[in-house]
């Protein structure tokens, strides 16, 4: 119960993780736009250009105060003004300019910028009408620009030809550089989400151990897959866990749980055929993947551990906390099912605690 809560609040919370991943891409995203206009407003008046070098300076204020919109977060706001922004940028610079001047390529950057804010700013899992529209808008005023420049000169002509080849391959690049840095920011995204997702599905949430369900998943594998060695596994039960409990608190009882895990995991570092797993409150199942048929060998890596386990202290809040485990082991031969093999290893468990605790049972 405690864990599908845990589960259900993570679940909760991924909106808001998403946000903070989008935010910081944002920023970047304002910082590169920041850059290119300084960079145009110094060309635009160092190659005499008055109307796009005040449009320049306006966008250098817009883009500095953008900053301030993202800190509070009005991701909407912001959405609106940079588009409102470069969409004005790019029309009036064709009109100044010319088309060799490769400003036409903001549409690119322009498309991708408006799918990627209906994805992640709207929190929308379909692209809206309203951007299909914006879209298409897009193409057909790329389309009369592209009229217009053929059949009306440009406002300004920049002396130096160069300067044009110049401003193409810039823009041309950062068009692009806008379709790419959006899809490697979804990506990255998706990613990370995927990597939490999975890590949410399968680990238990305290310890870090895989769960349950995962451990099931080893079984089944291990069962199914005609190829595999013979297996052992190992039903651990912390002796008296209720008393940590009632005496120190259900805090200290879960350090004492991440203590196990962290020795459990220690093992695992060691040998990659020990798979340890969190069956449920104080339980943990280890899958041992190396029996090989000696059952000796086996019994005595589980007695190291259970050794192990109660020769050492933990420390929580200046208490001095110790705890045992009992074991019990089982050796899956051909024929067994998964349900017989838990229950084997269950009832060697329960041995084990009728017979005083603190033991390996095979
Ligand atoms: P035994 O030696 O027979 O195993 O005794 P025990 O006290 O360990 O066994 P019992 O099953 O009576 O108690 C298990 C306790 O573990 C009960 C439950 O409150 C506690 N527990 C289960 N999950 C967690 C958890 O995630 N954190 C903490 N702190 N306690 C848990
Ligand atoms: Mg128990
Ligand atoms: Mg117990």
């Amino acid at each position: 119960k405690r864990e599908e809560n845990d589960m259900s609040r993570e679940l909760q919370n991924m909106p808001e993780k998403v946000n903070k991943y989008v935010l910081d891409g944002t920023i970047l995203v304002n910082c590169i736009l920041l850059l290119c206009h300084i960079s145009f407003g110094v060309l635009f008046y160092l190659y005499d250009a008055p109307i796009l070098f005040v449009f320049n300076c306006l966008s250098i204020i817009i883009y500095t105060l953008s900053f301030e919109i993202l800190r509070r977060k009005k991701k909407r706001t912001y959405v609106f003004v940079v588009f409102i922004e470069i969409f004005i940028f790019m029309i009036l610079s064709i009109v100044c300019l010319g088309w060799e001047y490769g400003f036409q390529h903001y549409c690119i950057g322009f498309v991708a910028s408006m799918v990627f804010s209906d994805y992640f700013v709207e929190h929308n899992r379909i692209v809206k009408n309203r951007t299909i529209l914006l879209g298409a808008c897009n193409v057909i005023i790329y389309i009369v620009l592209r009229f217009w420049t053929y059949h009306n000169p440009p406002i300004y002509v920049l002396k130096e030809g160069y300067i044009a080849n110049i401003f193409y391959v810039g823009n041309t690049v950062v068009g692009f550089a806008f379709l790419i840095m959006y899809l490697a920011i979804y990506s990255a995204t998706v990613m990370r989400m995927e990597s939490e997702l999975y890590d949410m599905a399968n680990k238990d949430h305290l310890t870090g151990l895989y769960n349950r369900r995962q451990m099931i998943n080893i079984l089944k594998s291990f069962i199914e897959d005609d190829a595999t060695e013979k297996f052992a596994i190992a039903m651990l039960d912390v002796d008296y866990f209720k008393n940590i409990n009632d005496t120190y608190g259900h805090d200290a009882g879960d350090e004492v749980l991440k203590s196990l895990a962290n020795i459990l995991n220690d093992e695992k570092s060691r040998d990659d055929k020990f798979q340890p797993g969190r069956w449920g409150g104080e339980e943990f199942l280890v899958v041992l993947g190396s029996y090989s048929g000696n059952k000796q060998e086996s019994t005595e890596r589980l007695e190291t551990l259970r050794k192990r386990i109660s020769d050492n202290t933990m420390i929580y809040c200046g208490n001095k906390i110790k705890v045992t485990v009992t074991i019990g082991l089982t050796f899956c031969e051909d024929g067994k099912t998964l349900d017989e093999i838990i229950k084997e290893a269950d009832a060697k468990l329960y041995e084990g605690k009728e017979n005083g605790r603190n033991q390996v049972v095979c």
